[in-house]
């Protein structure tokens, strides 16, 4: 009760510049926002007009902040990217009697190709099967309200031995959680098959709804052999373009890397994808950041390019410019988020207040400190667990070059990758005060 008088106090005194400072900032932040997810921008996918749209944006509000150009051109730091994508996003199982079913391919590597001979189910909820040479999984997507990670039930596979896993829907899964997700990347280029350093991934495969079932009568797993035809690969090139500047006061090459990505996913099959959330939220608040810490040295914003197609930009900035002493990646911040994927189902879950942060083993003092600040900012902290927090962002490519990195993310929402990631449910009070604890971690870091 003291603290709120004292607060009362103060902003009785306050004059009325301080109200107006701090509507100022909000405006600043939802202007950017509007901005980056604005239709002129068209979900900015890496290598498209939209992209090159966002870059000119953020490029003047660079210069308009008075940073110093880092790029190898000014701010820009352009890169290419060869390699190989799929023909197709379909793979196509097909058995003895000449039975087939198509199946989405989600792949961000090359695919590991090896023969399937024989499809072995793995139960809900029991541990894989081991698997012998030519032997693919099968397995069911989520029956109702538990955990679903695709990707990492994937790699489960893959270290019991299995040459593909191949998911269906569960019969119990009314809400279509399954669909969605089938939907949802059917819709999307994921075809982005084969970059530098990639190491070859067991393919993870999804049956329609109604091919699916097939595989689960017993004649139809027993009957064998099948063969899985993987799509060839096909040559493409790639141009994207980061953002590099320093603190005003000078260089830090080797201080503190704050990194957000600007880029989004373009259009989905529901139409343009507008990302405010992910990530203009991320964008807006260092921005906001750089002018709250023009005094603070010793700090350099990277604002990255094709992160959602394989963080490439991130991967572009290590080899160029190699690895900083700190990194802190920003990805979606401004929304009222739930702190797992199962509980987007659960009405009332959202908490506007949540943060999620993530920290590499080595950045203890580090994540001990931004905790702390976060707190003190009245969000309610969470540990990010799990491979989707620890590989799933910019941070990633830095981590496993052994920079001690941390990763500040809002959570998860049911409009993550679709048209409803809009800028009027982006809450900028979030923006803002993040953008201080950032503020205040850069003019006084751990070490
Ligand atoms: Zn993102």
């Amino acid at each position: 009760m003291k603290r709120v008088i004292a607060v009362l106090c103060l902003l009785a005194l306050a004059p009325p510049a301080l109200a107006g400072a701090m509507a100022a900032d909000t405006l600043r932040l939802r202007d950017t926002v509007d901005r980056l997810a604005s239709p002129a921008m068209a979900g900015r996918r890496c290598g498209s007009p939209g992209g090159d749209a966002a870059r000119r944006y953020l490029e003047s509000g660079l210069r308009d902040l008075g940073l110093t150009p880092a790029g190898t051109v000014g701010f820009a730091q352009a890169f290419t990217v060869e390699g190989e994508r799929l023909a197709a996003a379909a793979a196509v199982l097909v058995g003895a009697d000449g039975d087939s079913l198509t199946l989405t391919i989600q792949a961000r590597a090359p695919l590991r190709r090896s023969a399937v001979t024989r499809l072995r189910l793995w139960p809900n909820g029991a541990p894989p099967p081991a698997c012998g040479p030519g032997e693919a999984l099968v397995a069911r997507g989520p029956s109702g309200r538990e955990g679903f990670q695709p990707t990492l039930l994937r790699d489960r596979a893959a270290a019991a031995g299995a040459a593909a896993l191949i998911l269906a829907p569960h019969p119990a899964d009314t809400a279509g959680v399954y669909a969605r997700y089938v939907h949802r990347l059917s819709g999307r280029d994921l075809r982005l098959h084969r970059l530098p350093g990639d190491a070859p991934e067991t393919p993870l495969l999804w049956a329609a709804a109604g091919g699916g079932s097939r595989l689960f009568s017993a004649d139809s797993l027993r009957a064998g052999p099948w063969r899985l035809d993987l799509p060839a690969g096909e040559p493409f090139r790639l141009a994207g373009v980061n953002l590099v500047a320093d603190s005003p006061g000078g260089t830090a090459a080797d201080g503190l890397l704050l990194v957000a990505h600007y880029d989004h996913l373009g259009a989905g099959p529901g139409g343009v994808l507008p990302g405010a959330d992910d990530n203009a939220s991320g964008v807006a608040t260092l921005l906001e950041f750089a002018r709250l810490a023009a005094d603070a040295p010793g700090w350099r914003l990277l604002l990255t390019d094709g992160e959602e197609l394989g963080l490439l930009g991130a991967r572009a900035y290590l080899r160029e410019y190699g690895p900083p002493a700190r990194v802190l990646n920003v990805d979606s911040v401004g929304r009222a988020t739930v702190d797992s994927p199962r509980r987007i189902r659960e009405p009332g879950a959202a908490d506007p207040r949540l943060m999620m942060l993530w920290s590499a083993e080595n950045a203890g003092g580090d994540a001990v400190r931004l905790r702390e600040l976060l707190a003190a900012r009245d969000f309610q902290v969470r540990e990010a667990r799990g491979p989707m927090f620890a590989r799933g962002g910019d941070h990633a490519p830095f981590a496993e070059a052994g920079v001690p990195g941390l990763f500040v993310c809002g959570g998860f929402h049911a409009d993550y990758e679709t048209p409803r990631d809009l800028p009027e449910r982006i809450l900028f009070a979030r923006l803002s005060d993040l953008a201080a604890a950032l503020r205040d971690f850069a003019a006084a870091p751990c070490r």
